[in-house]
């Protein structure tokens, strides 16, 4: 024997027991990422069977065995039912339920029979599928952070195929009953992978669960509050130094909005900026950008365009905001809006200069009557 299981079965159950304290701890401080209490209440439950499986490992004793596997398949079902929540968004319980059902039913059949080799075969075979079915999730989920998810899909692939092993083992060794603990070569790369995983996957899981985190934050101070809108920062920071050929900057302006907010208040003033915000979004393709760049002034950035489809698309966006009567408690409001498009031709010009040529427009529009689109140069009156 290469080594003592007993102090590895001790060194998993202790480092299966700090994780699971610290999933609970994270859990409890936000309560709304329910992986982290599933993977807690699974590791608790995985502790629980570790600690019997090491009475038997001390002296043998089929029902000890047979309570631990009971254990240990259902933390592994909570364990997968985390990895679900996490990588999809949702837990199948129904399924979760029947895979442990299943697993527990089997398993204690067999040991009922008498036949508890065949149920430590079942039972490891039982863990097996779990955690090839938790290894699944990472794998189809890896888009998110390639890298990471792709490691802890193969530590769950690979801790599954090592207690596949111990079933195998057991079979091939014809251990039909067992007298004493399961004890081969698969037991022994089985402890090894199990303290492995419980480190890499703990700590890997912990840090998706972060990254996951920063992204929603970098997202959110990306977005305008109000309207749901990219902000202007976010406008910005879209990497286009240089904008492609046919990058067309629509600058959109409601007109006299500090007169609806003087008459009609604020908050409706507020509700006049999302309806307009949701027309925007109704007019423009999926890679369009859209943006409130601060109170009552929006910009859309749309890739390959020309001036003619550019002014189409805002001018739709006027004739509908121009319709479009908003019920406010103070009563119903209509608002218009300006427009200035500018088109990136042959010419080379960095987002910044569409911008402002754009904003140039804009006055144009404003000057020259409101209520009208206005492309560099020439004008389409509404
Ligand atoms: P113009 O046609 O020249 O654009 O006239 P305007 O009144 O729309 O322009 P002005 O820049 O004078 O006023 C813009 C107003 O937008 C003033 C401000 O109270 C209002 N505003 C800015 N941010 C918000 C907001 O978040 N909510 C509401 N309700 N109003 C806002
Ligand atoms: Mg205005
Ligand atoms: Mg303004």
């Amino acid at each position: 024997m290469l080594f003592d299981q007993l102090s590895f079965l001790v060194a998993i159950g202790f480092s299966g027991a700090s994780l699971g304290i610290t999933l609970f701890v994270m859990w409890s401080v936000g309560r709304s990422e329910t992986h982290l209490l599933n993977w807690s209440a699974g590791l608790a439950l995985l502790v629980a069977g570790v600690a019997f499986f090491s009475t038997v490992v001390e002296r043998y004793d089929a029902g000890f065995l047979l309570a631990s596997f009971l254990l240990l398949i259902a933390g592994f079902g909570l364990v997968n039912a985390g990895c679900a929540k996490f990588c999809t968004g949702r837990t199948d319980w129904t399924l979760t339920a029947a895979s442990v059902a299943i697993g527990i039913f089997m398993t204690s059949g067999a040991f009922a029979l008498g036949y508890s080799g065949i149920g430590t075969m079942i039972g490891n075979l039982a863990i097996g599928a779990l955690l090839l079915l938790s290894a699944r999730y990472y794998w189809f989920a890896r888009a998110e952070s390639p890298t990471l998810m792709t490691v802890n899909a193969s530590l769950f692939a690979l801790t599954a195929v090592s207690f596949i092993a111990c079933g195998y083992a057991l079979a091939h060794q014809g251990q039909i009953i067992l007298t004493s603990r399961p004890a081969n070569w698969a037991e022994e790369i089985n402890s090894i992978m199990v303290i492995a995983a419980l480190t890499g996957i703990g700590t890997l899981s912990l840090t998706l669960n972060q990254i996951r985190i920063a992204n929603r934050h970098k997202s959110d101070a990306m977005k305008d509050a109000l309207t749901g809108l990219l902000n202007r920062r976010a406008l910005f920071d879209s990497d286009m130094d240089i904008a492609p050929m046919g990058t067309a900057v629509v600058m959109m302006d409601l007109d006299y909005f500090k007169k609806i907010n003087d008459r009609f208040g604020h908050d409706s003033g507020d509700q006049i900026l999302k309806a307009f915000a949701e027309l925007i979004r109704a007019n423009i393709r999926s890679n369009d950008l859209a943006a409130r760049m601060g109170g009552e002034e929006f910009c859309i950035i749309m890739p390959d365009s020309s001036p003619k489809s550019a002014a189409a698309v805002a001018d739709r966006i006027r004739s509908q905001i121009e319709v479009t009567i908003v019920q406010t408690a103070n009563g119903p409001i209509r608002a218009t809006v300006s427009a200035g498009i500018a088109v990136r031709s042959a010419e080379p010009e960095t987002l910044r200069s569409l911008l402002n040529r754009a904003d140039a427009a804009l006055y144009e529009a404003k000057a020259s009557g409101r209520n009208r689109v206005q492309i560099s140069g020439f004008s389409l009156a509404a």
